[in-house]
């Protein structure tokens, strides 16, 4: 079958208890060149081991050739290491091999050819797979025949010493990381000698090996308890009474599943701690360590697999995390405020915290809590342009919907101005901040502030223009007001040319510019308008009314209009009489007379609508200075002295000039009359 194949398929062994199916496979960890296998994480993920954390034990087996590990070990833990043939004798073999238990979360380690010394070779094999064996197992099973034991100088007491030493390398200065349990199983008991006494003569020749180490100075006072358990059980011989060998395999098989048993033989304070995920790494490193006959440092060991299992963990966290991140970067990117984007984002970070913490906190603290800063760092980078696109299409969607909300609010009639923008000015300011915190995500130092406060000034910038349109739309709404007012009045005085015409229409103006500067300033009360700005604006306002009283005075005194005005003068005094009566001249009548007076009279009219000029000096209105100062376009001062001037010298010369030669004609034809009622 593919192996791959039967990976793929859900591994539910952990969950409901059953082994995945590809848990009866074994894998040779370190061949007979004592190389590592490069398969070993893979095959503890096909295992179904990988995830389970801490929830996992390993034990190894030690012992001559053939005195029945691997058949004690397939019994145990229902795994398939081979079986030597009785039928033809096998070639010693080197190496470790590793099962999966079946329906128990259990690495099995049979160790071959521990027995060098036994046939007179080199004990590096022993001595390395020893080390290996004790920086990971938890229980240590010591496998010996009954007539073994006492056996002092054995090869097994050989084996023994040699654990003793390595452990002491391994956890002598930290005892209570490195306990071990050594379960010594003497096989083909025959029952003569009960196991108390092999018991008993076993632990006596341990501690004489115990006290035969040569320790270092510092670890003198230590007892072998101090490092090991021990616990002994003897099986019946395996071919002269198979049933009862059967039955207590069967119990001791027991003693390694039931948890709750009360000689449970893996007991937590056994536990090496190397997560699952991480076991292919630091058995990789430890045998690395072992081979280059480096100092096995078990805590720098710990401390390498943290950095690369936290790493890993980190990546994989990291990658699932972009992958989610990477569905609002579009919209976010496009300009799109997302709703709820605060939520995700914490929401994403948080998962990935989660998965990172679910995994790496079985790692060495402080390499897990130095990752996991990076990976904070890492996360809210990645967060970060999320964070500032939504700040930046908040802050340019809420200016919109200022600019929007105020253009409505200033619709129509009655409004008061300063009541529409701050309305809008306080919900659209407030729609951003809301948003803005909704975005943040805690832990992250991110700040939202100067960009509400930017967004507030251009808020003010455009309520400030629209005020200023708002203001000139009123100041000429006023002036259009002011004209038709000054209208008729300066109509009425002109058509009178009475001496105190200067003073009716400039007391007219006065009034009209008072109402008018009242107008204005009633309205700009509810612009928020500053002095300024209401100084320039009546500024203005008296400028543009004068203009208008001027410009209404220009059209009344456009030559025709004056032409006829003058005619009306003359004509009243010459061709009618005192009663409005239309004269009929007579040849005794002095119509020569009459004639200068009439003319005289009127000609005495082009001084007088030649300037405004009234006669009650008081009444005399001067612009002042800031109506006067130069508009923008023009260069020069406002010359308002200019503007009081109607007809120039010449321009008087020319109208009475106009004017005589009708005059003149109106005389002839009156002196015509005359003769024709003669000749009548
Ligand atoms: P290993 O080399 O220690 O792994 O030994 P094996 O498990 O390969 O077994 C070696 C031989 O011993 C095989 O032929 C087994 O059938 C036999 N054997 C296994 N267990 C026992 C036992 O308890 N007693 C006896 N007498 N023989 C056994
Ligand atoms: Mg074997």
């Amino acid at each position: 079958m593919d192996p791959n194949v039967l990976s793929k398929s859900p591994i539910n062994g952990l969950a409901n208890g059953h082994s995945p199916p590809a848990a009866s496979e074994r894998l040779q960890i370190i061949n007979d060149e004592k190389k590592f296998t490069p398969d070993l994480g893979a095959q503890i993920e096909r295992w179904g081991l990988r995830d389970a954390g801490f929830g996992y034990n390993i034990v190894a087996v030690f012992g001559s050739q053939s005195t029945g590990k691997s058949t004690l070990l397939n019994r145990l833990f229902g795994t398939t290491f081979d079986v030597m043939d009785e039928t033809r004798r096998q070639q010693t073999t080197k190496g470790i091999w590793m099962c999966r238990g079946i329906d128990m979360n259990v690495m099995v380690m049979d160790v071959e050819g521990t027995d060098g010394r036994e046939r007179g070779e080199d004990q590096d094999f022993e001595r390395k797979s020893a080390l290996f064996s004790l920086a990971s197992s938890e229980v240590l099973i010591i496998n010996l025949w009954e007539h073994q034991v006492g056996l002092y100088q054995g090869a097994n007491m050989g084996l023994l010493k040699t654990v003793f030493e390595v452990n002491l390398g391994l956890f002598g200065k930290n005892a209570t990381s490195g306990r071990t349990l050594l379960l010594f199983v003497i096989r083909d008991h025959i029952g003569q000698t009960p196991l108390a006494n092999l018991q008993a003569t076993l632990t006596a020749d341990l501690i004489r090996i115990w006290e035969s180490l040569s320790k270092p100075t510092e670890l003198q006072d230590r007892q072998l308890a101090d490092y090991f358990d021990l616990a002994f059980t003897a099986l019946p011989h395996k071919v002269l009474v198979p049933d009862k060998f059967e039955a207590e395999v069967r119990n001791l098989r027991t003693r390694f599943v039931d948890k709750d048993a009360p000689d449970f033989l893996f007991k937590p304070a056994y536990h090496k701690r190397i997560p699952a995920d991480g076991v292919a790494f630091y058995m990789e490193g430890i045998w690395e360590q072992v081979q280059t006959n480096k100092d096995l440092d078990l805590p720098t060991q710990q401390e390498l697999l943290a950095q690369f299992r936290c790493d890993e963990i980190s990546t994989v966290a990291l990658a699932e995390f972009t992958e989610q991140a990477k569905s609002q970067r579009r919209p976010v990117e496009a300009g799109r405020v997302v709703e709820g984007l605060g939520a995700m984002m914490r929401n994403w970070r948080s998962d990935a915290l989660t998965r990172y913490d679910r995994d790496a906190s079985r790692y060495h603290a402080g390499v897990y809590q130095r990752k996991r800063v990076d990976l904070i760092a890492a996360l809210d980078g990645a967060l970060s342009p999320l964070f500032l696109g939504q700040l930046k299409n908040l802050h340019k969607s809420c200016l919109v919907a200022f600019k929007t909300e105020m253009l409505d609010g200033l619709r129509g009639e009655g409004y008061n101005f300063a009541e529409v923008v701050s309305a809008a000015r306080t919900r659209w300011l407030e729609r951003f901040e809301t948003g803005a915190k909704e975005a943040l995500v805690e832990g992250a130092d991110w700040a939202w502030e100067d960009e509400m406060a930017a967004l507030a000034e251009e808020v003010g910038a455009v309520a400030d223009q629209c005020r200023r349109d708002e203001t000139k739309k009123m100041v000429n709404h006023i002036e259009r007001n002011f004209k038709k007012q000054i209208s008729e009045p300066v109509d009425l005085a002109l058509n009178k040319a009475a001496p105190g015409m200067w003073d009716d229409i400039l007391r007219a103006f006065r009034q009209t510019l008072s109402k008018a500067e009242a107008a204005y300033l009633a309205k700009a009360t509810s612009f928020n308008c500053t002095d300024e700005e209401n100084t320039a604006s009546l500024a203005a306002l008296r400028r543009r009314a004068w203009m208008a009283l001027r410009a209404k005075i220009d059209e009344q005194t456009a030559d025709p209009v004056i032409l006829g005005k003058l005619r009306g003068h003359f004509e009243e005094r010459f061709r009618y009489d005192e009663m409005g009566v239309p004269r009929v001249w007579k040849p005794e009548d002095d119509i020569d007379s009459a004639f200068k007076k009439a003319k005289d009279e009127t000609l005495d009219l082009i001084p007088l609508y030649s300037r405004i000029q009234p006669q009650d000096t008081a009444l005399a209105y001067t612009l002042p200075d800031d109506a006067l100062a130069a508009l923008p376009g023009e260069t020069d001062e406002f010359d308002f002295a200019a503007t009081l001037v109607l007809f120039s010298e010449t321009k008087s010369l020319e109208l009475a000039q106009k004017f005589r030669r009708e005059a003149d004609a109106h005389y002839v034809e009156a002196k015509r009359s005359t003769v024709a009622s003669i000749a009548q």
